[in-house]
């Protein structure tokens, strides 16, 4: 079987984790992996169920009722699409209800179980990007190549604005700099994998870098450490 590599992107909400990872896939030919949409689909699945994110012992009551499976990645053309048992829920879980429920339910360690094979089993037959908040430090601590990848939270907050301009309902910069920060305070103050840079990991900062300065940062670290 030809080598599999792994690549883990973690870093804070907004970095630009996706983006990057994503070109940066496409490019080296690798399987983009964006953990942050199962965590997504768990929380719109109780949304829809009339369940809080924040109500852990719902949360757990419920997800003991969805086979192994329920939530699941499919690679279309190469593109990720997560699945909420049949139902295609990629465009439905990009709304800033469903990633601070995302950010809730993230914190519940049953939830993280429930994910966690899921993931490590699409890094252990593909070479892929994953990026997320625990890739590094739990998911896939053998990976080949280990990104911390990051930016001030205003520059975050500033990008995560332009790309919900687009949208109806767009909130204000000031509304989005402030979820930003509850979200990396969630994310790195649960007792559950918290959000942190793997001591093997490198870092990252993209906050004086434009976005193809980024991906050809990325793309040159990933080369030159699997000698592509
Ligand atoms: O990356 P994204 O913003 O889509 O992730 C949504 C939420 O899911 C994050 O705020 C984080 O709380 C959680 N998450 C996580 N572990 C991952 C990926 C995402 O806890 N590996």
């Amino acid at each position: 079987m030809a080598k599999v590599y792994n690549i883990a992107i973690d870093g804070p909400a907004g970095a630009g984790k996706s983006t990057i990872a994503k070109a940066a896939a496409k490019q080296l030919g690798f399987i983009y992996v964006d953990t942050g949409a199962l965590y997504r689909a768990v929380a719109l699945e109780m949304m829809s169920r009339g369940i809080s994110p924040n109500d852990k012992e719902r949360v757990i009551a419920e997800l003991e009722k969805f086979g192994d499976g329920y939530f699941s990645l499919r690679f279309i053309d190469g593109v990720q699409h997560v699945f909420s048992g049949e139902k295609d829920v990629s465009s439905m879980i990009r709304t800033p209800e469903v990633s601070m429920g995302a950010s809730a339910v993230s914190a519940i360690p049953e939830v993280r179980k429930f994910l966690f094979e899921l993931q490590r089993d699409i890094a252990a037959k593909n070479s892929v990007i994953m990026d997320g908040r625990d890739i590094g430090t739990v998911v896939l601590p053998n990976a080949d190549l280990k990104i911390f990848l990051t930016a001030s939270a205003e520059v975050r907050a500033e990008r995560r604005f332009k790309e919900l301009a687009e949208k109806p309902d767009c909130p204000t910069y000031e509304q989005v700099l402030s979820d930003i920060k509850q979200r990396d305070y969630n994310d790195m103050h649960r007792e559950t994998s918290p959000l942190k840079q793997a001591d093997d990991a490198v870092l990252a900062d993209t906050s004086e870098l434009d976005l193809d300065g980024a991906i050809a940062l990325i793309i040159s670290m990933i080369k030159e450490k699997c000698a592509l």
